[in-house]
């Protein structure tokens, strides 16, 4: 199985997950047009895309979803609540490509499984998605105000996660931001700091090794290096060996990631 984020960040989320056979989008937060020349940037053609799904309703995730199903003729997948509060800013939706589903209800689309759970997060019905094939599992889990042992228990296993490393605490704390949006962001239904990236990693650590990609990094209160040295740091600290237990990698806002293999 293959991921690549082509976006990740507070200004635009798109996730691709794939296989020889099905390729799938994991959100569409910005224009088609971006959306479209990353696709070829990674050699995927964008009519070949078989689902969209999306995760929750908020801009970054859905600003580019209506258009891209439109000019490809894409499925979208979403559970009710999240298709009742996007489906005025994505426009017109052909009914065929309308697909409902449920928190923790698995269903498959061509050769990979997928399994939506919650997540605490301030849209009406948040999701991370878990995506199997072969024996092989990816766990998509951005936008999370706070991990808890539900969630630890779907992406466990996983040979592959993208995990929100949001902000820096101290940054958010005395950066731009108005008071009310600080406060929302370091709420248990906001965002995942550094910290509490690196806490989730050492929590989701068992024998097996871990492949990390960061993401959903703030454009305002963090920096790359500041995600990645803080997570580092954190788990050197509680003795996890960095590239051996842990494999650690960064998804750019702007730009294409590295693409993996699973
Ligand atoms: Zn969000
Ligand atoms: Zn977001």
């Amino acid at each position: 199985m293959w991921f690549c984020s082509l976006y990740s960040g507070s200004s635009g989320n798109c996730l691709y997950v794939g296989t020889p056979k099905t390729n799938i989008l994991i959100d569409a937060g910005l224009s088609g047009k971006k959306i479209v020349s990353s696709l070829k940037e990674i050699g995927i053609p964008p009519e070949s895309i078989d689902a969209l799904l999306i995760t929750h309703e908020h801009g970054d995730h859905i600003k580019g979803a209506g258009i891209i199903s439109r000019m490809f003729n894409i499925p979208i997948f979403a559970n009710n609540n999240t298709w009742e509060a996007m489906s005025k800013s994505i426009g017109k939706v052909k009914e065929e490509n309308i697909k409902v589903i449920n928190v923790d209800k698995g269903f498959t689309i061509g050769d990979i499984d997928i399994l939506p759970y919650s997540i605490p997060h301030d849209a009406v019905e948040p999701v991370g998605y878990c995506l199997g094939n072969n024996g092989k599992k990816i766990s998509i889990a951005t936008d999370i105000g706070h991990v808890n042992e539900y969630m630890i228990n779907k992406i466990q296993g996983s040979n592959f996660m993208l995990l929100e490393a949001n902000h820096d605490v101290e940054m958010l704390k005395f950066g731009p931001y108005p008071y009310p949006l600080k406060r929302r962001v370091l709420s248990d239904i906001g965002h995942l700091s550094n910290d509490d990236a690196g806490k989730a990693i050492l929590n989701l650590f068992r024998d097996k090794q871990l492949n990390v990609m960061l993401g959903h990094l703030s454009k305002q209160n963090n920096y790359p290096e500041l995600a990645y040295e803080t997570v580092v740091s954190f788990l050197k600290q509680n003795c996890i060996n960095i590239g051996k237990d842990v494999n650690l990698d960064l998804a750019s806002r702007d730009n294409v990631s590295n693409f993996i293999e699973v």
